[in-house]
């Protein structure tokens, strides 16, 4: 496959699987699986908590379709390498820049890290199932852009 098709494929990926679990988090987790998801609303007990089981899941996604495409280097190998790359970005953004699960021992200031930070805690204002609003995890609207 042409590098382009590969990065294309990627980059498709990348902007489906945000249209994933934009859904997911929006009619998934604050619907039938509340359950585990509450955990990510509530104050964290230790280092884990249930919700990371979402993270999981996708994590299986990507090595399955690494899997089955390995052998040819077919486009389901490359899906599965853009799943991971989102799990990456989304590790970045929403576990590190957000909630800081990892420090880094400096806080991002870029516009899109601000924009990111404060678009997703306007989502953990809300300690319910119902009525949370900003469900994306890279995407951010572009109103939460602080102008300078
Ligand atoms: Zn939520
Ligand atoms: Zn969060």
């Amino acid at each position: 496959m042409h590098i382009l098709e590969i990065f294309g494929i990627i980059l498709a990926t990348v902007i489906g699987m945000e249209f994933i679990a934009w859904s997911s988090h929006k009619f998934l987790m604050h619907g039938p699986l509340w359950f585990i998801h509450k955990t990510h609303h509530m104050p964290r007990h230790g280092r884990f908590e249930l919700n990371d089981v979402f993270g999981i899941i996708f994590g299986f996604a990507s090595i399955l379709c690494i899997i089955a495409g390995i052998d040819t280097f077919s486009p389901l190998f490359w899906i599965g390498i853009g799943i991971s790359v989102y799990g990456v970005l989304y590790f970045f953004a929403h576990d590190i820049i957000v909630h800081r699960r990892v420090k880094l021992g400096m806080r991002m200031r870029g516009r899109y890290a601000e924009a990111l930070r404060k678009a997703h805690l306007l989502h953990h204002k809300t300690i319910t199932k119902d009525n949370a609003e900003e469900f994306g995890f890279l995407f951010v609207h572009p109103k939460h852009l602080n102008k300078k």
